[in-house]
């Protein structure tokens, strides 16, 4: 069988950061039996795998990857039936949000114009604008390690902010269903072009980034403890704390992943020593 896998590729093209190093394989399944493939055919060669959707949490550094890096976004159904979607793990979580507001299904509002996949979101229980992924979850069907299919419920998913079980288990999500509530698709749709409109208005769009770079402190916003230390604007190489939203790290244009990390790790350690708060990143670095 052809599988969609090329060697010794650079990662950068594919993450939402714009930087990265090579992986030692890329492969894009266009279904779940060649992502099956795929799996099955890299673990018999003791590769590392790593399953990502739009990387749009990613970090590689620029040493990349040593092992096979696998995109989703290809696996991209959706279906509805009644109150419930049933969105492949590559599906963008912007057109899960608009099938159900075409379907006049009310309670995804909030996961419109977020630029991850329905596998990035469960696994990253992403959220915005006062909603997150678990208050919709209704059940998933993944993948073990050794490509048993498993049924998790919303009780197995041990969601809590910016968490689920996936980080823990090393499963694969194939399919998510979300239960909605029935609603009148006009007001859904003015919902989302608010939360876009808020969107444009206060993050840097322009440039490559990662969204918010660190996890909202308890009772603080990372934001606002990063502006009150000064370091809006703030940069090393092409890395720089965004002047729109200091939550934001940003890519100028031609930072290296190594900039950016060293970024992450200063702006932590400084916060910390002017504040108390120890800011954890909620990107994920892979170093
Ligand atoms: C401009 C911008 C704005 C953003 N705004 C928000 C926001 O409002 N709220 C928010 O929560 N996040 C936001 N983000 C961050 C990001 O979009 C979310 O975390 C999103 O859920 C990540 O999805 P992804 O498909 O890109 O995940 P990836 O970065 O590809 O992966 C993230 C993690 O999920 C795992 N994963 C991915 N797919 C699967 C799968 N099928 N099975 C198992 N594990 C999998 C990966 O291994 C990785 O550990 C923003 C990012 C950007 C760039």
């Amino acid at each position: 069988m052809y599988l969609t896998v090329k060697a010794n590729t650079p990662l950068a093209p594919f993450c939402s950061m714009k930087v990265g190093g090579n992986a030692k394989y890329i492969g894009t399944p266009e279904n779940i039996d060649e992502l099956n493939s795929i799996i099955e055919f890299m673990s018999d060669k003791n590769e590392k795998i790593m399953i990502l959707g739009n990387a749009s949490n990613t970090l590689f550094s620029d040493e990349g990857f040593d092992g096979a890096v696998i995109f989703t976004t290809h696996i991209n159904e959706i279906k509805t039936e009644g109150n419930r979607i049933t969105a492949y793990c590559g599906a963008s979580l912007t057109s899960v949000a608009v099938a159900a507001q075409k379907n006049f299904l009310s309670g995804l509002e909030f996961a419109y114009g977020i630029p991850g996949t329905v596998g990035g979101g469960v696994f990253m229980n992403a959220g915005a604008y006062g909603g997150e992924i678990s208050d919709c979850f209704y059940e998933a069907v993944c993948l073990t390690p050794d490509l048993k299919e498993v049924v998790l419920t919303k009780q197995d998913m041990n969601f809590y902010y910016r968490h689920s079980v996936l980080s823990e288990n090393s499963y694969t999500l194939i399919k998510a269903t979300f239960e909605l509530k029935n609603g009148d698709n006009e007001a859904i749709r003015t919902k989302m072009d608010e939360f876009m409109r808020m969107r444009k208005d206060k993050q840097p769009l322009e440039y490559p980034s990662c969204g918010s770079t660190f996890k909202r402190p308890k009772d603080n916003y990372a934001g606002c403890l990063i502006e009150q230390c000064g370091l809006k604007g703030f940069s090393i190489g092409g890395a720089e704390v965004s002047e729109k939203h200091a939550g934001f790290i940003i890519n100028k244009g031609n930072a290296s992943a190594n900039d950016i990390i060293k970024l992450i790790d200063y702006v932590s350690d400084f916060v910390f020593e002017k504040t108390g708060v120890r800011l954890e990143p909620e990107v994920r670095i892979i170093r």
